[in-house]
């Protein structure tokens, strides 16, 4: 899909989702209003029909008369009169003397604070009648129940879910789009990588055959030793590539299961250390090892430990950007078995810290410094660690180096 395509759907999808929830918004806030009238009407009328039954009596008498009332029979006389008006509610009901400026009742006395500010107030003076006696029903509708009507609800509700709804299908939608853009463009970047990773051992064993097939240079014994070396370890490159690259798309399968067995970790390293010696040549670098785990010999998969310990060295030489100096030291942890891994290449910022081990993540720095990778590597070691019922754990300072600690334990 073409770039300003994708933007034109995106903006047209928005204005529209925007502009339906805004019509949705005024259309709710019509309602409201209508309602609101409504309830107001109707409220009028139930209470014009409550004073007219009961407010000739209260007009002609005085405080001490109006409070014979039956307080309790006004306020099922104010409910009964609300329901037949449509209204289901049972508001706080207050008779206040306006010349005492006091309640003489009220249904719950906690309120009468909000019946003293409630607009529904309700003389008892009938028009054209002088009189000194002001009293007033008030009532109050507690919860702002006016929205809330059982009619109005139902609308209310549906209306805040289908926006919440059109809102989160927007936002998923563009989500999805922007995260087929990021696969799209890393799988073209993983095109990229794997042809330049593949090429360059091809070419690098099929110039070292050549040589070899060469009987000048292949009868001097040290050389032809040597060229066997860059062919083996080209091969070990490709292999653990390829292995890599294989295994985690595996991985990912969740019936995926390693394959432990007694495993020595102190040989394995000696023997992954071997592969490195002509890239570490070439870069006057060196691996220091202080493999001190006693006992050394763990349950697991061989396998993918040689590959997890390989990444792990690999990385340390690729992103160092001077003579790599690679420390990889093991100890035993009570029932564990612990595994560093440390360089003093351009380390890792805290912020990608955090990323690192996810498929695909490659620190930008990485294309910086023209180092070529997956993204798969770091992820790999993590899936494997994990099979492993194992842990690992990453210090790094940007510029100084990192550290890879993997803890795994003994027994599986
Ligand atoms: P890649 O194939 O890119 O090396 P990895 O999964 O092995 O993929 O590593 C992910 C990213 O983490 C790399 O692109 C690199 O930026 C960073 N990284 C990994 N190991 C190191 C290290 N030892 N020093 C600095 N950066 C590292």
């Amino acid at each position: 899909m073409k770039r300003w395509f994708r933007l034109f759907i995106v903006s047209v999808f928005a204005i529209a989702a925007v502009s339906l929830v805004v019509i949705q918004l005024i259309q709710t806030q019509r309602t409201f209003s209508i309602s609101d009238n409504m309830f107001n009407v109707s409220v009028n009328n139930a209470m014009d029909e409550v004073i007219s039954q009961i407010g000739s009596e209260v007009v002609q008498t005085d405080a001490h008369r109006a409070s014979a009332f039956s307080y309790q029979e006004l306020d099922s006389l104010i409910a009964e009169e609300l329901l037949i008006n449509g209204i289901d509610m049972h508001p706080v009901v207050g008779l206040y003397d306006g010349s005492e400026g006091s309640f003489l009742y009220s249904s719950d006395p906690r309120r009468e604070e909000d019946l003293e500010l409630s607009p529904y107030r309700y003389s008892f003076q009938p028009v054209g009648i002088v009189s000194s006696n002001q009293f007033y029903i008030i009532l109050y509708f507690p919860y702002n129940d006016i929205f809330l009507q059982p009619g109005t609800r139902v609308y209310t509700y549906m209306s805040i879910f289908l926006i919440v709804v059109i809102a989160a299908m927007f936002f998923i939608s563009l989500r999805t789009i922007s995260n087929q853009r990021k696969l799209d463009q890393m799988k073209s970047e993983f095109i990229n990588n794997m042809t330049h990773e593949i090429k360059t051992p091809l070419s690098t064993i099929s110039l070292a055959c050549e040589m070899l097939s060469d009987n000048s240079i292949s009868q001097d014994p040290e050389t032809r030793a040597n060229f066997i070396a860059i062919v083996a370890d080209e091969n070990q490159r490709m292999r653990v590539l390829v292995e890599t690259i294989l295994q985690s798309a595996k991985m990912s399968n969740k019936n995926f299961r390693i394959n432990p067995k007694p495993v020595d970790i102190n040989s394995l390293i000696e023997k992954v250390q071997q592969s490195f010696r002509l890239t570490l040549s070439n870069r006057s670098g060196c691996i220091e090892t202080h493999l001190e785990a006693d006992p050394s010999v763990i349950e697991a998969d061989e396998l993918h430990l040689t590959n997890l310990i390989y990444n792990l060295i690999d990385n340390g030489i690729k992103y160092s950007t001077d003579a790599p100096h690679i420390v990889v030291s093991t100890a035993t942890d009570g029932h564990h078995l612990l595994l560093r891994v440390q360089d003093h290449g351009i380390g890792i910022s805290k912020s990608d810290q955090k990323h690192v081990f996810e498929k695909f993540y490659r620190v930008s720095t990485g294309n910086v410094h023209n180092v070529k990778g997956f993204g798969i590597g770091l992820n790999y070691v993590a899936q494997v660690v994990r099979l492993h019922h194992g842990h690992i754990s990453l210090e790094s300072e940007p510029g100084h180096g990192s550290t890879f600690t993997v803890s795994l334990p003994m027994r599986g």
